[in-house]
């Protein structure tokens, strides 16, 4: 018997956590039908959480996803492409142990990732998920300064209003104030934090802000260089810690100061990284390369829980001739074959086309349709980098409105804290991106 949406509701408010969620006081959910293309559908059931959506057919409701699964979906739901090589490798085999056992997806996935990320970047760890990437990468650095002979040097330089993932050890690495390490005091390892670098891609070398930031995180470098393994930070673009982007210049520090002092520098492109901020990665609009990289979220094209780190021949071999001999990590789904041949499929299918013309065009459109939100009040700044486009309030966003304001315009957001904006997959139409900047702004301008 065919159960109601309110009843699959209620099962899932009874059992369910969802991402930062509260069991005692569950905000409202959504029960997806379907999703195709740009598109999802959604239930827009009895229990009213949909109820008039624009488009209302037969119980569903078609919504565009303005943000592909939280950045990943870079190529849309069910593309023939991502499908056929999922179904196809199903076929071949689904999974096997990555100890002592070694498969064509992951070795051909290894050298494709080797070819497109920045060039001393030679060797490639898999894991399941971003925060295990970063763990991955953290240990990479503790255990490169071990072999060096400086296992004094356990802690990691980081900037203020980052985000890492949600395990400990990128926890300790997240915004302090944002990231909730109060909740965590005594259990989270105390990093060293320089101030968040100044607003703004486009700030020139010569800039005061950028030159006095550019003086502290140099001196707390300085101070603390005897303890600090590595830098980690986003390039250009701080994600969930705030949708924040910075200029290139102040990359152009940190790998100069990593060089100076004997860090490592840790570049986190989970979210930047396949095109996003209008480059493959972010840190080529520095022109800076790192010691260890960390990739996830649109790997797979948004299929299959996978990330990897990278790193130089430097860090793998000084690392696997130090003291453990060997790098200390290994998951269980480590390299599944399902994920790598359909994160092959996903980077062949982005390199086939020409993906910053689209990035390029994603970013006008953007620009324009939520142009209007800048001169709404209550409106503090509008931002537009690659196909990433934000509308930041001047107070918290009451998301339940504001979610169902944007529904209601036909398209999905997950907007948090001050933020509202949109990272859309990639094949988006400019009518529909135009369908987004309008959903956004009208929404904006009726919430507030
Ligand atoms: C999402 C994200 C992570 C964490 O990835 P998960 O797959 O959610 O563990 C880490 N760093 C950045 C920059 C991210 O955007």
């Amino acid at each position: 018997m065919a159960e109601s949406v309110s009843e699959w509701l209620q099962r899932d408010s009874e059992r369910l956590w969802h991402p930062y969620s509260s069991l005692s006081e569950p905000s409202p959910v959504r029960l997806v039908r379907g999703a195709d293309g740009v598109r999802l559908r959604l239930s827009s059931g009895p229990s009213g959480e949909s109820g008039d959506v624009a488009g209302d057919v037969g119980g569903t409701v078609e919504v565009i996803d303005a943000m592909a699964s939280w950045w990943c979906m870079i190529h849309g739901y069910r593309h023939p492409v991502l499908d056929a090589a999922v179904k196809s490798q199903v076929d071949d085999f689904s999974h096997v142990m990555f100890g002592g056992l070694t498969h064509e997806p992951a070795i051909r996935l290894a050298d494709r990732l080797v070819e497109i990320t920045p060039e001393p970047l030679r060797h490639v760890f898999f894991c399941d998920s971003g925060s295990v990437s970063v763990e991955v990468a953290i240990k990479l650095a503790l255990q490169y300064q071990v072999a060096r002979g400086n296992s004094g040097r356990t802690r990691m330089l980081t900037v203020r209003g980052g985000y890492h993932g949600d395990t400990f050890a990128p926890m300790s690495v997240c915004d302090p104030v944002n990231g909730m390490h109060s909740l965590f005091t005594g259990a989270l390892k105390e990093q060293v934090f320089g101030p968040q670098p100044p607003a703004g891609f486009d700030r020139p070398d010569d800039d005061p802000e950028f030159l006095a930031w550019a003086a502290a995180v140099s001196d707390i470098a300085e101070r603390n260089a005897d303890g600090i393994a590595g830098i980690i930070v986003e390039p250009i673009l701080q994600g969930a810690g705030g949708m924040y982007p910075y200029s290139p210049a102040c990359l152009r520090v940190l790998r100069e100061l990593a060089d100076r002092h004997g860090f490592l520098l840790i570049l986190d492109e989970i979210a930047t990284g396949f095109g996003r901020t209008g480059t493959m990665f972010a840190s080529e609009h520095a022109g800076i390369d790192p010691d260890i990289l960390c990739i996830g979220k649109a790997l797979t094209g948004g299929y299959l829980s996978m990330a990897a780190t990278l790193c130089t021949t430097d860090v793998a071999h000084t690392v696997s001739n130090g003291p453990g001999g060997a790098l200390m990590h290994g998951p269980t789904f480590m390299a599944n074959p399902l994920a790598c041949s359909v994160a092959l499929a996903s980077i062949d299918l982005l390199l086939s086309q020409d993906w910053a013309g689209r990035v390029a065009q994603i970013s006008a459109g953007l620009s324009a349709g939520l142009a209007p939100a800048a001169s709404m009040p209550g409106v503090k700044d509008v931002r537009v980098i690659g196909a990433v486009g934000v509308v930041q309030l001047g107070g918290p966003v009451d998301m339940k409105r504001m979610t169902e304001a944007v529904l209601r315009r036909g398209v999905w957001v997950r907007p948090f804290r001050d933020l509202v904006y949109t990272m859309p997959p990639y094949i988006c139409t400019d009518e529909e991106i135009a369908t987004i900047g309008a959903a956004i702004t009208g929404a904006v301008q009726e919430v507030g």
